[in-house]
């Protein structure tokens, strides 16, 4: 059941999206100025998980990271695509990349996705997930980049200030982590934890169009910024 987000909430959001499409609009110059009838450059879209590993469950939904990753990164591709740039995906079904009958599937889904990224030539890595943590109060979407790599951490910055602009709990600040779709790259790569699926009021959030939309808008927003500097 999803609970009711209160009345401010929603207004809130709204001004939200709209401040993001006027970014959007501002860099739209830009963006198809730069344009080719071939992308100038692309961007490698890893939805989290898959198959038998469907990440984080939400707390009152039951949806599972597996299914939103890919809703969010889905929608992130036909948002970039419609801007010229071009979007290699490591998966566009629910389904992961292992091999079924292969010993170690998770090690074999990751070392899948490496192939596909670094085989595409893509200069931007984005990983998209969905967050949770055994205290339901903990929530805020959150970019994560590897310790020492400044462009990544730029890129990270660029985003989450974009969420602080634009979202209700985003966190106040990016982190270090230390994961495989960071450490195995030389391009800009970066996790985003879109939000906690853990926490009730966030988990309402995150499972809505309208919510999706504006974190994905978001997520532009910082990317494009992070380009034209
Ligand atoms: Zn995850």
């Amino acid at each position: 059941m999803i609970k009711a987000i209160s009345v401010k909430k929603p207004i809130l959001i709204c001004l939200a999206i709209i401040l993001v499409a006027s970014f959007l609009l501002s860099y739209q110059g830009v963006i198809s100025s730069a344009s080719t009838p071939k992308p100038s450059f692309t961007v490698a879209i890893d939805a989290g998980h898959g198959g038998i590993d469907g990440g984080t469950v939400g707390v009152q939904t039951g949806k599972d990271e597996n299914f939103l990753n890919l809703e969010y990164s889905l929608y992130l591709k036909e948002l970039l695509s419609s801007y010229n740039i071009g979007v290699v995906m490591t998966r566009t079904t629910l389904n992961g990349l292992y091999n079924p009958f292969s010993e170690n599937k998770k090690l074999d889904d990751m070392a899948k996705r490496k192939e596909i990224v670094k085989q595409s030539g893509a200069e931007i890595l984005l990983s998209i997930h969905m967050n949770s943590f055994p205290l339901s109060s903990s929530r805020g979407a959150q970019v994560f980049f590897k310790d020492g790599d400044t462009k990544s951490q730029v890129l990270a910055e660029s985003i989450q200030t974009v969420f602080q602009q634009t979202l209700p709990f985003a966190r106040a600040s990016t982190s270090i982590g230390d994961y495989y779709m960071l450490n195995e790259f030389d391009i800009p790569s970066v996790i985003v934890e879109c939000g906690y699926l853990s926490n009730p009021e966030e988990e309402a959030l995150l499972v809505q169009d309208e919510y999706k939309a504006l974190v994905c808008g978001s997520i532009f927003v910082g990317l494009l910024k992070f380009l034209a500097n």
